[in-house]
């Protein structure tokens, strides 16, 4: 085992993050953690871990499961996509694989939303394969070790990576290897700011920290700036019913259920007045095209909601309706999603994005 492994492994043993994931780490709960945290938070994977294991302990539950229980378990954490896949694989592994999660990176490749780094991830911590996954954290750890001064978003610096930590990798603890560039990377080569080096087991033989150049690696080219929409939202309700909408099941929050609303713009910037004279607008159209007659209606406030491409600047509505027999039959959300009457006491039942939360009863 090269030296510089040997003193990672022995800083992972001391300093190690207690992760729920990693005290059993069996191909299913990695599976799982590695899929959640895939553009979320570790605090934050935490408490959904512990639900969706508690409700679906393993493979062949996850498989069984109908879609609005796993969309449930999931509501919060965003990118709903990945369930799905995750879900969508959970069947082909009860299907094709006899229940049992294939063992390799290679085989697990080919299941549903496991790329590249999930598989080595999920290869090399539950079944010991010697694979690096390589992630935006062990780039940087590399840029920085070995001051890598092109772009990290092209696939060479990824190769580059790949070969390096290939050559450092312990046959007997992959797994572990892996796990501790990850937590490396997350809590001492920090991505924004200053990299807390003094902490580091490999300060000493780091080519950025020896050069004092730690915050110029990793080079990342600046993204595209996001598209911003501007929407306006009708929370409409009659006595204890109210109304939803649900997303087609493509693109953006696919399949969730949504309260109407209607794209004012994108792409201009809309001054306040002119956002809520479009409002308006928006909200006469909504009632001429439904047949709804509101008894009340009152301004909800502004919300503001990212996601990774697009942004959703949001004003909103509250509608107390006289009826929603109108839209019982047929009527299409200003988006053309397809509308449905549910009541209060059922919302649960209902996954609603959290770019709702502000309009949320
Ligand atoms: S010495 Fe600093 S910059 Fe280099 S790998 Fe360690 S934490 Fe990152």
């Amino acid at each position: 085992m090269k030296n510089d492994t040997k003193r990672l492994l022995e800083w992972y043993d001391a300093e190690r993050r207690i992760l729920p994931w990693r005290e059993d780490p069996t191909p299913y709960h990695v599976w799982v953690s590695e899929i959640m945290l895939q553009q979320t938070r570790v605090e934050a994977v935490k408490e959904y871990y512990a639900r969706f294991l508690e409700k679906l302990p393993d493979v062949a539950a996850l498989a069984a499961a109908e879609e609005d229980t796993y969309l449930k378990l999931w509501e919060g954490l965003g990118y709903y996509s990945r369930v799905r896949n995750l879900h969508k694989a959970a069947v082909t592994v009860m299907e094709e694989y006899g229940g049992v999660i294939p063992g390799t990176a290679k085989e697990l490749r080919k299941l549903s939303g496991i790329g590249e780094y999930t598989a080595a991830a999920i290869a090399s911590i539950a079944f010991g394969e010697p694979v690096s996954s390589v992630d935006g954290n062990l780039l940087r750890v590399y840029a920085r070790r070995e001051l890598y001064r092109e772009s990290i978003k092209e696939p060479v610096a990824k190769k580059l990576a790949y070969d390096y930590y290939m050559e450092r990798m312990p046959e007997d603890r992959p797994g572990d290897y892996n796990q501790a560039l990850m937590d490396l990377g997350a809590t001492v080569c920090l991505p924004n700011g200053e990299p807390e080096c003094f902490r580091c087991p490999w300060a000493d033989l780091c080519e950025a920290h020896k050069q004092g150049v730690e915050t110029e690696v990793p080079v990342v080219p600046t993204k595209k700036a996001r598209r911003v929409e501007y929407r306006t939202v009708f929370r409409v309700h009659c006595g204890e019913d109210l109304l939803l909408a649900r997303r087609p099941d493509t693109g953006l929050l696919a399949g969730l259920y949504e309260f109407p609303n209607a794209l004012l713009t994108e792409n201009s910037k809309l001054s306040k007045k002119e956002q809520t004279e479009r409002s308006a607008a928006a909200l006469e159209t909504f009632l001429k095209t439904s047949g709804l007659t509101p008894l009340s209606t009152f301004p909800l406030p502004t919300a503001k909601h990212i996601f990774s491409h697009v942004e959703w600047r949001m004003t909103g509505f509250d509608l107390e309706v006289e009826s929603l027999n109108p839209v019982r039959e047929q009527a299409l959300s200003p988006e053309g999603h397809e509308l449905l009457v549910t009541s209060l006491s059922d919302l649960d039942r209902y996954s609603i994005p959290n770019a709702f939360d502000a309009y949320k009863y």
